[in-house]
């Protein structure tokens, strides 16, 4: 099997990432991608640009999402790879997945001003490229900007998370309905960097796992952007156990920010199976 330099998970101004869908495949396809996909938070307002830069390049491409879920208590994020953009139940439920979030942020703004920090839901505000999604990251640049911390990463030791000032819990997509939207429009569900998940025990995990591949999820990223070397090794043993193919992907948000710039990452283990083999009929050239 060819080693491929697949990218299929990154952030533009449509959700939580700096740069526009243009300029990202034009990153991309610099930084020798070969297969890309633009995954933005509960939203696919940036697939059509991003698809036709990407083909304007030469740059073979899968339309994709991050969708945000709430499963035991805890968010853990599904990627979907080569939906159908204008499915009408996928885009109905993002726009569902997507609502209450300005009332949180209002909520975190609250938070944030009674422990000293005044004006972060405008300030967050200043950061978002689309007004339906305004998100932690907006907060995070404020945070940044007005000298509060240092970079995003000491904002998320700090702040925004569980127990930290400017938390605030919130209800996204059950895993069940994530899977099908994205199973629905002709997509494949990946879960997204498992090991970034906070689980009280491994028995959660497995139960995530499982009830994923009831669910019809097909995939696990095992390479991604925030995983170890170890890492991808327990992730791929995962991937054989639960029989899901493997995905690779960034989670590139911002040359600023983003440790790991597109297409930079250590390749699949060439014993699992890439999900782009289950989705060769969805590529766009
Ligand atoms: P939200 O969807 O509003 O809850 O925001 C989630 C986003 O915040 C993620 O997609 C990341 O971009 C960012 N984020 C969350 N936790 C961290 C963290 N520990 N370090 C850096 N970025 C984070
Ligand atoms: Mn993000
Ligand atoms: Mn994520
Ligand atoms: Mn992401």
């Amino acid at each position: 099997m060819r080693i491929v330099n697949a990218d299929l998970h990154c952030h533009s101004i449509v959700s939580d990432g700096t740069l526009t869908p243009e300029a990202l495949a034009a990153r991309a396809h610099g930084n020798g991608v070969e297969l890309w996909s633009l995954t933005d938070h509960d939203e696919v307002g940036g697939q059509h640009r991003a698809a036709a830069a990407a083909q304007a390049l030469g740059l073979p491409y899968l339309c994709g999402v991050e969708i945000s879920v709430t499963f035991a208590g805890m968010t853990v994020h599904i990627v979907g790879l080569g939906i159908d953009p204008d499915d009408a139940q996928l885009v109905a439920g993002l726009a569902h997945t997507r609502g209450g979030r300005e009332r949180r942020a209002r909520e975190m703004a609250e938070q944030l001003a009674a422990v000293g920090i005044r004006g972060a839901y405008d300030g967050a505000l200043k950061y978002v490229g689309n007004p339906e999604l305004i998100s932690r990251t907006h907060f995070a640049r404020y945070l940044v900007e007005t000298g509060v911390c240092h970079d995003t990463h000491e904002v998320f030791r700090r702040f925004l998370t569980e127990g930290k000032p400017g938390y605030v819990e919130h209800r996204w997509a059950t895993l069940g309905d994530a899977v099908r939207w994205i199973t629905d429009a002709g997509g494949v569900a990946v879960i997204a960097h498992p090991a970034r998940y906070a689980w009280a025990n491994a028995t959660q995990e497995y139960a995530l796992f499982a009830e994923f591949k009831a669910h019809g999820g097909r995939a696990v990223e095992v390479v991604t952007g925030s995983h170890s070397s170890a890492e991808i090794v327990r992730y791929a043993d995962m991937a054989r156990e639960f029989d899901l193919a493997a995905s690779r992907g960034s989670d590139f948000h911002s040359p600023d920010e983003s440790h790991t710039d597109l297409g930079a990452l250590p390749y699949l283990d060439g014993r699992l199976t890439p999900v782009w083999e289950l989705l060769a009929h969805r590529v766009l050239h």
